[in-house]
């Protein structure tokens, strides 16, 4: 058995990784696909003291890392359960896998992150990192001077119209309600803005490009049923972060109402020897730099646990 095992192998699972490993510790990770969203990113210049660098390097730094530590990764495993220890006979959590094996360890950090909510629409795809972005804080300075589109008007869509606003030279605000779900202090600072145009009862129906870059995009204004066309460089879809909890439905482990892990200042989940980091938790601001640090704090929590706690 493991005395730490790790489920996800994105920033927070690597952090969390590396510091039980350097505790001596036998580690494990598993991981549906390493590096997690970080694979998904072009540009990243929000990593402190790293100007630049681009997703698939970072993860690949992060891999090398991890294996600088005697740490056991089991890449391209899903995990599909986890059984708390006072359940099982032998005391110890269980976590099975979508292959059929039964891990065993005395904790566990989940860190199995989140995925950003698609329109699904044609060219969403095609142009995703092209034009079509999910992160606000981390591209928005891309387009500066440019004209960006949001995708929806909840919190998150109208929160990050007025923080583009400051950078970008126009946003339009496309939302398929004919309401904004956001507060009204937002929505009111969003008003107050010259460059923001907010529209109600908009569809989006396609990205257009030309190839290499978002164009413009199409949507349907669904009181009078027209078409229309709105020319810009970028559009930032914000309709929802769907955290990656599935499996633990039946666990015992907390889950917000919108399916996030429920987690304490030390990263303790409602389970005893479970604990949780990154996206896939109720810790505000999806950020790579917030996840890797909330993986090191899971993990030295999980060791404080161990020492405290006898072995079965
Ligand atoms: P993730 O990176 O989501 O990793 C989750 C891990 O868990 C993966 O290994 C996954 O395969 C695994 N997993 C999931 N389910 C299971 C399962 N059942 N069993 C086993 N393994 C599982 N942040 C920034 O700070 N700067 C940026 O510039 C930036 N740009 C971004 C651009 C895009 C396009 C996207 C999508 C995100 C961006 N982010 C950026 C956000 C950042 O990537 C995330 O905040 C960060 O990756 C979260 O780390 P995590 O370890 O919590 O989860």
């Amino acid at each position: 058995p493991y005395e730490v095992l790790v489920v996800g192998g994105g920033p927070a699972g690597a952090s969390a990784a590396i510091y039980a490993a350097r505790k001596g510790i036998r580690t494990g990770v598993v991981a549906e696909r390493f590096g997690g969203q970080v694979m998904d990113t072009m540009a990243i210049e929000n990593f402190i003291s790293v100007k630049e660098t681009q997703g698939p390097k970072l993860a690949a730094a992060l891999e090398e890392h991890v294996k600088e530590y005697d740490v056991d990764i089991m890449n391209e495993q899903r995990a599909d359960s986890v059984v708390a220890a006072e359940k099982t006979e032998d005391g110890y959590i269980h976590v099975s896998l979508e292959s059929g094996a039964t891990l065993k360890s005395r904790s566990v950090i989940l860190s199995t992150g989140a995925r950003w909510r698609k329109m699904n629409v044609p060219g969403e795809q095609e142009y995703s990192n092209k034009g079509v972005a999910y992160c606000p804080h981390c591209d928005g300075p891309l387009f500066k001077g440019k004209k960006v589109a949001v995708i929806g008007g909840g919190n998150s869509g109208i929160e990050a119209a007025i923080d583009l606003a400051g950078i970008v030279a126009h946003v339009t605000v496309l939302e398929f309600a004919d309401t904004l779900r956001a507060d009204q202090v937002l929505v009111d600072k969003a008003n107050s803005l010259a460059n923001v145009t907010i529209i109600k009862s908009a569809q989006t129906t396609e990205v257009i490009g030309d190839g290499t870059r978002v164009t413009s995009l199409k949507y349907l204004d669904r009181v009078s049923n027209e078409e229309n066309e709105v020319e810009l460089s970028g559009i930032f879809v914000q309709i929802g972060l769907v955290p990656n909890s599935d499996f633990l439905k039946d666990s015992g482990v907390a889950l917000s109402p919108r399916g996030e892990i429920e987690v304490n200042a030390k990263g303790e989940t409602s389970l005893p020897g479970v604990f949780a980091a990154g996206d896939v938790t109720t810790v505000p601001y999806k950020q790579i730099i917030i996840a890797m640090g909330e993986g090191s704090k899971a993990s030295l929590s999980a060791f404080d646990h161990l020492i405290r706690t006898p072995a079965p």
